[in-house]
């Protein structure tokens, strides 16, 4: 089988046998440039994926991709947040580079180079559907249907370009409606773009209907950090706000149902949590007896959230395969970022540490991808852009700062492959009072700096020897010359990627610290 495999160069081939070949040949090279289905879920820890090892539930269809293609194990994000991932996603850069610094008043610049947008000017159709979250419409789609904000998990309004509409149902599986709908009516003479982003399994975690009773009343194996006290460890870890035993609110944990389901729909929550609920009151738990009660009901909410995108990466995968799609398709499956499932205490995301540092991976290419495959290499979704582009034989801007995966993808690494990373959050003061941090990580260490006046101090990580990062070696004399050359790399990456000594204007949020949301539960 003859697959669509671009030059190194770039340079448009098909445009280039179309002179020396003739329209026909033209024709059908165009045919083989593979069509992108990008499926991304918002918030999806890999901890909860069974292709890579998760204990807490089975994800068969997101695990098809992993044994038809290949598992990234080290997928890093620059900025572990929504709205910034989404940003570095579409441009290939980092949020310095594209604006998109924080959820709070970030807005992204729709008219800068985006890889829908080159792909559009290829000759590709392109779709939006679902999670947008980025505040400005939507460019270089031909067709977008995108959550406003947000969204919400029970009939979601949306927007179908620029149409405010009202849609019935579970959001996961609208999303999935949609997009197959886009799929059946699609030009199949052209190459297709379609990006299929869920909100799911974002907070608060609300599970389709028919998934309350998906895991019983299982109690579910407990992180060994899940009562961390952050000793070893500075300020900005001691003064976070996103504790499961004190940030989460009755709507997280389902102690009052949510305001958009219709009477019918209340009848099917209710017959779940309110015996659950009342159960709970009676038992009235305290201390780490509550905190576990409140683990249990995160888990058990946020994997019914993930039993609905396991189910709609199976119907589109069933879809390409019914159409014959599936043999010139790439399907990558990933998350905005990683999230934390109880390691450290923690729910959500925002820190440099490796459950919100790492995302999940997974890509499908026939012919290409060698089936069942582990890459253990330093990837970025700041690759993906590079990624798209190459396989669809567009050249990539100068401006990203990616690098396509193309070669991984075919089982070379070439030996210039990056070593070292470079991440920043900018989000605070805010919710969840996470302190703003840069860092450079590497296969084995990470050194970071909290560098607001009210912080500024430095942690030092080695993860083989720690590899849930409780204690900081920072300043210890046994790792002076691995901090020096960490130092030294996180320096040369500044400079590299342009990173402004000074925090742009850009980054400052117009709202005072949203404080300690102490637990309104009791
Ligand atoms: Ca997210």
């Amino acid at each position: 089988m003859i697959h669509w495999l671009p030059r190194p160069s770039g340079k448009l081939a098909p445009i280039l046998l179309g002179f020396t070949l003739g329209l026909g040949a033209a024709r059908a090279a165009e045919m083989r440039r593979p069509n992108i289905l990008f499926i991304f879920s918002d918030d999806h820890a890999w901890q909860a994926i069974s292709a890579y090892g998760s204990k807490l539930i089975q994800t068969p269809n997101i695990d098809r991709l992993a044994r038809e293609g290949l598992r990234f194990d080290r997928c890093l994000v620059p900025n572990s947040l929504c709205g910034p991932s989404r940003a570095t996603v579409l441009t290939g850069t980092y949020n310095h580079i594209n604006g998109f610094f924080n959820n709070y008043n970030s807005r992204f610049d729709g008219s800068q180079t985006t890889f829908p947008k080159l792909l559009q000017e290829a000759g590709y159709q392109t779709a939006m559907i679902g999670k947008w979250h980025l505040v400005s419409d939507p460019t270089g789609f031909d067709y977008w249907d995108i959550l406003p904000g947000q969204g919400q998990y029970y009939n979601p309004p949306m927007i179908r370009n620029g149409e405010r509409l009202k849609r019935q149902g579970y959001v996961t599986e609208i999303i999935t409606d949609l997009a197959l709908d886009w799929l059946k009516q699609r030009d199949p003479s052209r190459p297709f773009l379609l990006m299929c982003q869920h909100k799911a399994p974002h907070r608060d975690w609300e599970p389709s209907l028919k998934y309350l009773t998906h895991d019983g009343d299982r109690q579910y194996p407990e992180p060994a950090t899940l009562f961390d006290d952050y000793s070893g460890r500075g300020k900005a870890e001691h003064e976070q706000d996103m504790m499961i035993a004190r940030t989460m609110n009755n709507r997280d944990l389902k102690l009052v149902p949510p305001g958009a389901l219709t009477p019918e729909q209340r009848k099917i929550w209710d017959a779940y949590y309110e015996p659950r609920n009342e159960a709970f009151r009676q038992a009235n738990p305290r201390g780490k007896a509550l905190v576990r009660w409140k683990y249990n009901r995160y888990l058990h909410d946020y994997l019914g959230c993930i039993r609905s995108i396991d189910e709609s990466v199976g119907r589109l995968l069933d879809y390409l395969h019914a159409t014959g799609l599936d043999r010139n398709t790439i399907v990558v499956y990933s998350s905005d970022q990683g999230f934390f499932l109880g390691e450290h205490g923690w729910f959500d995301k925002r820190w440099i540490f490796e459950e919100s540092l790492r995302t999940p991976l997974l890509v499908r290419w026939p012919g290409v991808v060698k089936p069942g495959g582990a890459n253990k290499d330093m990837v970025a979704n700041l690759d993906f852009a590079e990624t798209f582009l190459e396989a669809a034989g567009v050249p990539v801007p100068a401006r990203m700062q990616g690098r396509s995966l193309l070669p991984l993808l075919q089982g070379r690494t070439p030996a210039d492959w990056r070593k070292s990373f470079y991440y920043h959050y900018y989000e605070h003061p805010a919710e969840h009072n996470v302190a703003r941090q840069y860092g450079v990580v590497t296969d084995r260490y990470k050194l970071v700096h909290f560098y607001e006046p009210e912080f500024n101090y430095w942690e030092l990580f080695d993860l083989k020897k720690d590899p849930q990062e409780l204690k900081s070696v920072y300043g210890l004399p046994r790792y002076a010359k691995t901090q020096r050359d960490l130092e030294q790399e996180l320096a040369r990456l500044r400079a590299t990627l342009k990173v402004p000594v000074q925090d742009p204007p850009g980054t400052v949020i117009g709202r005072p610290a949203a404080g300690r949301t102490t637990n309104p539960v009791r």
